[in-house]
Formats: C-alpha cells, sequence, structure tokens
C-alpha cells in the first residue's frame, strides 16, 4: 500500500486511476467547462476522449466487453470528473445508470448485447420518472401489453438524462396485476424504435450541457426478447438495485464539484485583498475554507464506505443513502459558501463559484431528492433495529 497522507485506503491501482481522471480533467474538462455550461454544448469529443482512456462505464464485467472494475475505482474516476464539470460527470453517468440494471437482471443474451453495444461507444438512458411520479416509483403509469411475440409500450416518461443521445432506454412500465410492485418490469428499448418520441432539451439552472428530455412511448413495439431478464415481475428490484448502484457515483460528483468549488475559493482567498490583507487572513473566511475541507473529508469517506460495501457484494441501500445525502447536502453548503467568498465576483457568471452553485443543487434532487435519502435511512435502521412490522 503506498503511503498518502490524502488517501490512507487508496492502493496503487486507486491512485493510477485517480491521476489519469484528473489529468483528464484538467486537460479536457476544465478549461471547456465554463463554455459548454453556456452554451448548452454537448461534449461528444470529451466523451469519446474518456471513452478511450477507459474512465467511463468502467464497472461493466470484462465478459461483456467492459473494464471489470470495482465501485471503489469507479467513485475515485467520478470524483475527479465531478471537479473537472460536473455536467460532464452527469451525461456520462447516466449511461452506467441505465447499464446497472442490465448487469443485475439481463439474460446472457441481453448482457452480451446491451452492455457490449455500450462497451462498442453506444449511449443508454434510464427511463423511470414520469410527469406524475418521480419520489414515488410505485406510481408510475407507463405500460407494457404482452401481444403475442411482442410488447406494445405507451407512456411518458420525464426528466431523461442523455434521452437525445442514447441508443437504447431502460423503461420501466407496467405489465399488469394490482400489486404495486409486482406489476413492474422493465425492457430495453431501442431509441429509433417507431413510437418513441424524444422530447426538447430543457432548459435548466446548471449543468447545462447535460442532455435532459422526455420520452414519449407511443405503442412502441419491442420483442418479447427485451423484457429484462425474460420475466415480468423484477422491474422494481431493478431500479431499486440500479438506483443503490449509482449513488455513490453521484455522490462522488458532488464530492468533486465540491472539492473543485473549494479551490478554486481557496486560491481566490489567497490572493484578494480586503482591509490590507489577504481575505484567507480574516477568521471568518479561514474557518469557512475549513468547514469546507471537514465536509468534504467527511463525504468523501461515506462515498468510499458505499463502494466498499458495494464491491463486497452485500446490499449497500443504507450506505448509498448516507452517502448521496450528505455529500449531496454539503456539495450544495460548499458550493453556496465559495460564492460567499468570492463575494461580488461569486455572483458573476465570469469567474466559476456560481456554475459550481447551479451545478451543486441537482444533487439534492434526482437520483433520489435528500428527503427520501432521509427515509430510506430511518426506514434502513428501523428494520435493523426491528421496529418495522
Ligand atoms: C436534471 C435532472 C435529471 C434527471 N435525470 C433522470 C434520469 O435520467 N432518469 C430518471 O428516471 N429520472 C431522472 N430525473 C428525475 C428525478 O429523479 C426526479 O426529479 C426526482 O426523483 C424527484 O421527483 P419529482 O421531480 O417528481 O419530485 P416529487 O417526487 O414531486 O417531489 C417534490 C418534493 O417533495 C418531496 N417529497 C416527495 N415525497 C416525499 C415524502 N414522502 N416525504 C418527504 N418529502 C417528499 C421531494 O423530496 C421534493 O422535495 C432527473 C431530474 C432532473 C431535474
Amino acid at each position: 500500500m503506498k503511503k498518502n497522507g490524502d488517501n490512507v485506503n487508496l492502493n496503487e491501482g486507486h491512485l493510477m486511476l485517480q491521476d489519469l481522471a484528473r489529468e483528464f480533467a484538467d486537460r479536457e474538462l476544465i478549461p471547456n467547462a465554463e463554455d459548454w455550461d453556456r452554451n448548452g454544448t454537448f461534449p461528444a469529443e470529451a466523451i469519446q476522449k474518456a471513452r478511450d482512456l477507459g474512465i467511463l462505464n468502467c464497472t461493466i464485467p470484462e465478459k461483456y466487453g467492459g473494464m471489470g472494475l470495482s465501485f471503489m475505482d469507479e467513485v475515485i474516476i467520478n470524483e475527479e470528473l465531478g471537479r473537472g464539470d460536473p455536467g460532464f460527470a452527469t451525461i456520462t453517468g447516466v449511461t452506467m445508470l441505465a447499464c446497472h440494471p442490465v448487469v443485475y437482471a439481463g439474460t446472457e443474451e441481453q448482457k452480451n448485447e446491451f452492455l457490449g453495444r455500450i462497451c462498442d461507444g453506444q449511449i443508454s438512458a434510464y427511463c423511470v420518472t414520469e410527469p406524475g411520479a418521480g419520489s414515488d416509483v410505485k406510481a408510475i403509469q407507463t405500460t407494457a401489453k404482452l401481444e403475442d411475440d411482442h410488447y406494445r409500450i405507451n407512456g411518458s416518461k420525464m426528466w431523461i438524462g442523455g434521452a437525445g443521445y442514447a441508443d437504447w432506454f431502460y423503461v420501466l412500465a407496467r405489465t399488469g396485476g394490482s400489486d404495486p410492485i409486482k406489476s413492474l418490469s422493465g425492457f430495453i428499448v431501442d431509441s429509433d424504435t417507431p413510437g418513441v418520441i424524444i422530447g426538447k432539451k430543457e432548459d435548466k439552472m446548471g449543468q447545462r450541457c447535460s442532455d435532459t428530455r422526455s420520452v414519449v412511448f407511443n405503442d412502441v413495439v419491442i420483442p418479447k426478447s427485451n423484457l429484462l431478464g425474460g420475466q415480468e415481475g423484477g422491474g422494481w428490484m431493478q431500479a431499486m438495485v440500479a438506483f443503490d448502484r449509482s449513488r455513490p457515483m453521484l455522490a462522488s460528483h458532488a464530492v468533486g464539484n465540491a472539492r473543485g468549488a473549494m479551490e478554486e475559493a481557496w486560491g481566490y482567498a489567497n490572493q484578494r485583498q480586503a482591509f490590507s490583507k489577504p481575505i484567507i487572513e480574516h477568521q471568518s473566511i479561514s474557518f469557512m475554507l475549513a468547514d469546507m475541507a471537514t465536509k468534504i473529508e467527511a463525504a468523501r469517506l461515506l462515498v468510499h464506505k458505499s463502494a466498499s460495501k458495494l464491491d463486497l457484494g452485500e446490499r449497500a441501500t443504507l450506505e448509498s443513502a448516507h452517502a448521496k445525502r450528505f455529500a449531496a447536502d454539503i456539495g450544495m453548503e460548499v458550493a453556496t459558501d465559495a460564492v460567499q467568498i468570492f463575494g461580488g465576483y461569486g455572483y458573476s457568471e465570469e469567474f466559476p463559484a456560481a456554475r459550481r452553485m447551479r451545478g451543486a443543487k441537482i444533487y439534492q434532487i434526482f437520483g433520489g431528492t435528500s428527503q427520501i435519502q432521509r427515509m430510506i435511512i430511518t426506514r434502513e435502521i428501523q428494520k435493523s433495529r426491528g421496529e418495522t412490522k
């Protein structure tokens, strides 16, 4: 184990991946982030470069063409991507979000085809949320009806990351029966299937380079073989496992963005003079920076703990919720304090602090809001205490 004060738990392999991703972020993301955000540019070239480096979708198993890296590797890489540009990190993260249900529940044929296509350079998206059902996943209304050898899908999905560029979608739909959970099934739908209608790009507060759209399924006919896992009724578990496995990554993006905000504010605090000294020498500023650093360290430890649990092959619902909730909330606090340290310049889009703050907000909303994470945390602890009926 290499001794490294910043990274007590990381081995040589982790540190190598960290360096690779950090250099990529310094070279390809940080210099472009402002322009991409201002113009809402989808960074296709940078995505390809990251893919070529082997730092995207890295937990896809080797047997399906992936890198077969660990969740720990993934969060280490993704913290650096979040520091480089959280919008870029979201774009690349949503493909893996849609791959998780396939890794978890797909048949060998489905894994070979759909994961293989991602490893060949395709993009996927995760279609769960609907206009009337976000936090309450059980309330979704999209239907999939079996007709002979095919399913017919009808319904609307909302806020789908990467929808405008995706080659295939993971779609959660209702296959019948009165049980709100057992009636949910997962499907893979090619984005060029007739009846798939992709909406306009949403005009978002932050992470404006990331592509978010509605997707309508209007009498979309797909082969029966695209029912994920080959059996109806598995959709709820697929969607929940995808959340558990992707929350550490989202949390690492929030940590990375917070780290970027802190580093930028720290640099500014050293050079900005007020009352004849650098503002870092005013205690209220130095304490703000100290608190930022502590929050980031604590959030990172939770992220690493949740990733380690996943790497043991264990259920990490509680740990992932802790990490996502805490990293999202401290990410917002740190980014807001960074704006404060920049003073009036923090309120200007000429400086990165405002973009970091706008970009931080979404972590408290997508992948399950911070309120929903708290509900999960309480429920999981109650379960472990034997308090649930
Ligand atoms: C930019 C962006 C990208 C996204 N990407 C995707 C994607 O790729 N795929 C996808 O499927 N979805 C995606 N989403 C959807 C996202 O996951 C949902 O927006 C989120 O889960 C919240 O759902 P909602 O917006 O319907 O809010 P609601 O569920 O209506 O919640 C509104 C408010 O009420 C609170 N609330 C709800 N229920 C409770 C409760 N029981 N107790 C306490 N508070 C509660 C919430 O925390 C929130 O503050 C994305 C959203 C955005 C904005």
